[in-house]
């Protein structure tokens, strides 16, 4: 069964890059969102997207169009139906995305592969909630989508090979690279990014360094390209805390312990850059460190 038309829930930060990528590669695009707010800006920030693009010299007007038109919008989860590939892309909660698929599936055609492209959760637990764990999988992509060239697919207990294939022939049109991981929590990349974050945290709450002291250290001293708090802002705060929790309790393991500065930020609403402070203030022109 060809994967043509693609169904993405949730059109945050991934959904919309997510969106952006397939409506490139030339797939039909469903984005939904409880929000209208958060579709309307979704569409916004692809078109702006796409506008870089064009200034980059890496695609043209016509293109830009094709792709905007290939993208369609609702608030209706039950519209996505009729999609050979659905990606969920909803905020880091177990529960939220349990009952995301709870709804779906009951509109869904049996060839559908259902996918989430959760950072930390076990694909086998969810996929277990559904009627077709044999064609649920982890699909993982990187932030910002557009620039990331990795995708980590991660196959349940249950996922069976024709699904993977399919999965892995979706990443290669779409241009990009597949790492797989087994589901075990956080998987690769973010088993070993996090606890470096949760780690800087740690740092910052001890007094060892001050923010821009801890970023530089990194940026210059590890020659990353961010420092592991801006990255941190960039990723969600809310989402980071989400990933060293399932750490924490699906490895039973002290190391992963949640620094308590990363919940007291959560716990204030200072997300990161999406809620315009989280370990610098991005209210001004330039990013202001907050301790
Ligand atoms: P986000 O907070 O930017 O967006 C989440 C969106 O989901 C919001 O627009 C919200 O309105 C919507 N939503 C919530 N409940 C919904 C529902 N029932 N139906 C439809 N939409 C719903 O979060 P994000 O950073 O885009 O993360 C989304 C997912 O992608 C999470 O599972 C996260 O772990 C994963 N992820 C995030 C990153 C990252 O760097 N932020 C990277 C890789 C994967």
């Amino acid at each position: 069964m060809a994967i043509e038309k693609v169904g993405v829930v949730g059109a945050g930060q991934m959904g919309n890059g997510i969106a952006h990528v397939f409506a490139r590669a030339g797939y039909d695009v469903v984005l939904t969102d409880i929000s209208a707010e958060a579709l309307q800006q979704a569409v916004a920030l692809i078109g702006r997207n796409l506008d870089r693009q064009i200034s980059k010299g890496t695609l043209s007007e016509a293109e830009k169009s094709e792709a905007l038109g290939r993208i369609s919008t609702t608030q209706t989860l039950t519209d996505l139906g009729p999609c050979d590939l659905i990606i969920e892309a909803a905020t880091e909660r177990e529960a939220v995305k349990t009952a995301i698929f709870e709804e779906l599936v009951p509109h869904l055609a049996p060839h559908t592969i259902l996918t989430s492209n959760t950072s930390s959760i076990s694909i086998t637990r969810l996929a277990s909630r559904t009627d077709r764990p044999e064609k649920f999988m982890g699909f993982h992509f990187m932030n910002p989508v557009p620039v990331m060239q990795l995708v980590e697919l991660i196959r349940g207990i249950a996922t069976d090979d024709e699904t993977f294939r399919a999965c892995l022939d979706v990443v290669e049109r779409l241009g990009k690279t597949a790492a797989t991981s087994e589901d075990f929590p956080a998987f690769i990349v973010n088993r070993i990014l996090m606890p470096m974050i949760n780690e800087a945290v740690y740092t910052l709450y001890e007094g060892v360094g001050s923010v821009s002291s801890i970023d530089t250290s990194l940026k210059l001293g590890a020659n990353h390209p961010m420092g592991p708090l801006e990255l941190a802002d960039f990723i969600g705060l809310d989402t980071c805390l989400a990933i060293m929790n399932v750490l924490h309790d699906g490895l039973a393991d002290t190391k992963y312990r949640p620094c308590p500065l990363l919940t007291k930020y959560v716990e204030a609403g200072w997300l990161g850059r999406k809620t315009k402070r989280g370990f610098y203030d991005y209210r001004g022109e330039t990013p202001v460190p907050t301790r």
